[in-house]
């Protein structure tokens, strides 16, 4: 009796933080609209992992199919929600296939075991099994999308509690199989055993809900950092990073005595193309022209939307002749390919080079770069022009 009610407490603590959580997400939904679609998948897991909670609490030694069936499917549905939630929330475009497939699976092989304790036995290795994949789908998606926006360290952090709950299922799975009376705990509330193991659910709770909670805020400090980051219209980096680049390079090109170049390149006359073709053709040239740049250019290399319709390329360990010969190509590259939406128009650019030696400074680089350009457009425009020495170089490389 003692137990039971000790049992009994912890499964109201357990429904309790399932419910607050499960308001919160849907206050997180629908009312801030922070993440609305992932919110709601973590709202459904809590609603879920709460139902099945209170028929849990109902559990007897008798096997019962809401009680033992309805119960186990609850919880583990709301692990797999959990797992879409995080797909949802990080974007990614994975299959949940596999998870789906555990699920029913797990369910299928739960169905028929209502009856004796062999089938007890038999349920508590199918939960904890399906539990531990279910959860290890959501560690692995929650490492992969940390990692790619933050850093590996921050991945493993940040996804830990879900791979150790996927290790403390797995672990259970282990102790079960080869002792069939190690179930007591799992048959009846009533048993001293069940205690630790609600224990441990009113941990889970909690920790897999404020482990959601660190996600959701890593997403919207990705996002935020998307927003300040990268220009919207082209997705390259915006002058704000560029300048950051500028200073960084600047300072390792000190310490090692190398070498980086800046292009800048202007479109020419494409006051002309929006007066003539609008502003929405003007948009169009402006993402052909980046992704014609991008093509031209290495993975190393940085590429920021300067102003309007200017361009800034720094390339990393790059001399002025070497520097010039991108510049060139990537000249080339926009002057040859077509540009359909504006027929008849050219879509050409004046391309300045500049190369930054140790020891010179940031606005003597850009106020170079920037005469070079004025002389690549004074002489005739889809041309290139190097700073200092200005030597016209366009047609002849
Ligand atoms: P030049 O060859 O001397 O560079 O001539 P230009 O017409 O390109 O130069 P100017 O700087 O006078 O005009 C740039 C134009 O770019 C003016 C502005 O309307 C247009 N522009 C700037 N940003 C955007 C944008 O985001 N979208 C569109 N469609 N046009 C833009
Ligand atoms: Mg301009
Ligand atoms: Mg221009």
């Amino acid at each position: 009796m003692e137990i039971a009610a000790e049992a009994g407490f912890l499964i109201l603590v357990i429904a309790l933080l399932a419910l607050v959580a499960c308001l919160s997400w849907c206050v997180m939904s629908w009312v801030v609209r922070i993440c609305p679609l992932a919110s709601r998948r973590f709202a459904l897991a809590n609603l879920l992992v709460l139902i099945g909670t209170l028929l849990l609490s109902a559990r007897t030694d008798q096997p019962s199919f809401w009680f033992w069936f309805v119960s186990d499917t609850a919880v583990l549905a709301g692990f797999f929600f959990v797992y879409l939630g995080l797909l949802k929330l990080f974007k990614l475009s994975w299959s949940a296939r596999s998870a789906q497939l555990t699920l029913a699976l797990a369910l299928l092989a739960l169905l028929p075991l209502n009856q004796g304790s062999n089938s007890a036995w038999l349920a508590g290795l199918i939960f904890s099994a399906a539990a531990a994949i279910l959860l290890a789908h959501a560690a692995v998606a929650n490492f992969q999308a940390i990692k790619m926006e933050f850093s590996t360290s921050a991945a493993l952090i940040i996804s830990s509690p879900f791979a150790l709950i996927a290790l403390f299922f797995l672990v259970r799975f282990g102790l079960l199989l080869p002792d069939r009376q190690a179930i007591t705990g799992y048959l009846s509330l009533r048993h001293p055993d069940s205690l630790p193991q609600l224990l441990f659910f009113v941990v889970l709770t909690v920790v897999i809900n404020l482990s959601l909670v660190g996600n959701a805020f890593a997403r919207l400090v990705s996002k935020i950092r998307s927003l300040a980051d990268r220009d919207s219209l082209t997705g390259l980096w915006t002058r704000r990073i560029m300048q950051q680049q500028l200073l960084n390079h600047a300072r390792s090109s000190q310490r090692h005595q190398s070498v980086f170049s800046i292009l800048l390149i202007d479109l020419d006359y494409f006051k002309k193309i929006n007066d003539k073709f609008g502003h929405q053709i003007g948009d169009q040239a402006l993402l052909h022209a980046s992704a014609c740049f991008k093509q031209a250019l290495r993975a190393e290399d940085w590429l920021a939307r300067y102003g309007g319709e200017e361009f800034l390329v720094l390339l990393p360990d790059t001399g002025l002749s070497a520097a010039s010969n991108i510049a060139e190509r990537i000249r080339q590259q926009l002057a040859t390919e077509p540009f359909a939406p504006a027929a008849g128009m050219a879509l050409t650019a004046s391309i300045g080079v500049a190369c930054y030696q140790a020891g010179n400074n940031i606005e003597e680089l850009i106020a170079s770069v920037d005469r070079a350009l004025y002389q690549a457009k004074a002489q005739g425009r889809n041309q290139v022009c190097l700073a200092d020495c200005l030597t016209n170089n366009a047609e002849a490389s």
